[in-house]
């Protein structure tokens, strides 16, 4: 049967590295490698003008009953003074709720031929292949209550708070777990327990979930220090998992390791259903939609692409065909293919069609 893949490619540099996605998909499907039956919509800037809001409900619905949804990035100056509600980010924050995606899975991969592209020396990066699954739904950005109070003295008392219960972090862990089993075998639990009580049940409900994967190692490690281990020395880790707060600052540590944003893909899942056993799924580069370099087609198209590679193993199973996308990725950069955001001194670039192609001609 047909598998339901919806395209939202949104605004800016999202429109042109969507474009060369939906070659690389329309060439599985003529190869018969696939068979995606494939929709587009409008996100972001795009559906505002048309529709007048971030995302219309039918493209929400689209979303919903999709295998998988591809977005590519949204926001540009042209839409700052739309009104809040309607501004493009509404689109992503309506996927995220709507899907209930709680897992947000990060890679850090280092490709062999951009090693000296990182700031920290070769030798520590080389080989560098981490998965941070952070806490999308939960925590200090939603927790209640969220308020500024005057408190008549000149003074005001700013309140965040900080909340997770058992299932929120049960079901996180799973996910980290699951892929762990899939990977290198190993789990690290970042928190704060030594000062947080929210650090205190995480670690209770992240040990108590590793009994069940007793194939799996699990660490502990305080989440300030598993920052200070990112950058001294991350090839120690496999699978992060940690909260929302701390999977912000991780995710992005860990990701700056390996160059450019241009090469970030990220996948959001939700829960399995009941029934079938699918998970809502979300696939993004974590770049946006770079107003500066929109139109001009030179935008990186890799981590569009790469986000596509997860979506064939983390919705689809197709692991050996993913492996076939990132090998096509690392192919070229090997090769000394570059777009101008991950190019070195005086190297020649080339633009996104181009790189486009130019993994496409590998994958084949
Ligand atoms: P950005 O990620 O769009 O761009 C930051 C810098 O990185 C820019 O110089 C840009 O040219 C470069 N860059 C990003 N992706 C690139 C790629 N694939 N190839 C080459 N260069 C690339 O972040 P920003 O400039 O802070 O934000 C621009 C707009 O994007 C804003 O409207 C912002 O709200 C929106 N945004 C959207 C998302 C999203 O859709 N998920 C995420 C972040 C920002």
């Amino acid at each position: 049967m047909a598998q339901k893949l919806f395209l939202l490619p949104g605004d800016g540099i999202g429109t042109e590295i969507m474009a060369e996605v939906a070659k690389i998909i329309a060439y599985l499907n003529s190869q018969g490698e696939t068979d995606f039956e494939l929709d587009s919509g409008l996100a972001g800037g795009a559906a505002y003008d048309k529709y007048g809001v971030a995302i219309s409900d039918e493209d929400m619905g689209k979303a919903l009953a999709a295998d998988a949804v591809i977005f590519g990035a949204v926001g540009g100056p042209k839409w700052d003074n739309v009104p809040y509600e309607h501004r493009p980010e509404a689109a992503l924050l309506r996927l995220r709720k709507e899907l209930a995606v709680f897992a947000n899975l990060r890679p850090a991969i280092c490709y062999p031929a951009l090693a000296d592209a990182s700031a920290l020396k070769r030798e520590l990066i080389e080989g560098l292949d981490i998965l941070i699954v952070r806490e999308l739904t939960g925590g200090v950005y939603f927790g209640e209550p969220k308020t500024i109070t005057d408190l008549g003295n000149g003074q005001k008392r700013a309140i965040d708070t900080q909340v997770y219960e058992t299932y929120e972090i049960d079901r996180i862990a799973r996910v980290a777990f699951d892929l762990a089993r899939t990977r290198g075998h190993k789990v690290h639990s970042a928190d704060k327990k030594n000062v947080m009580k929210s650090g205190v049940l995480w670690d209770e409900v992240v040990k108590t979930v590793a009994k069940d994967y007793s194939d799996v190692t699990m660490h502990h490690i305080l989440a300030d220090n598993c920052a200070m281990q990112l950058v001294r020395n991350p090839r120690q880790f496999d699978v992060i998992v940690t909260d929302n707060l701390f999977g912000d600052i991780l995710s992005d540590t860990a990701a700056m390791l390996t160059g450019s944003l241009g090469m970030l893909p990220s996948a959001s899942l939700g829960a399995p259903d009941a029934t079938t056993g699918k998970r809502k799924a979300f696939y993004e580069p974590v770049h946006g939609s770079a107003p500066d370099i929109a139109g001009q087609g030179i935008a990186n198209p890799i981590a569009m692409i790469a986000s596509f590679a997860m979506a064939l193993r983390y919705s689809f199973g197709m692991i050996e065909l993913a492996n076939r996308v990132e090998a096509a990725i690392a192919g070229v950069l090997g090769d000394g293919l570059r777009t101008g955001d991950i190019a070195q001194d005086n190297r020649r670039t080339i633009g996104t069609e181009a790189m486009g192609a130019a993994i496409l001609a590998k994958l084949k």
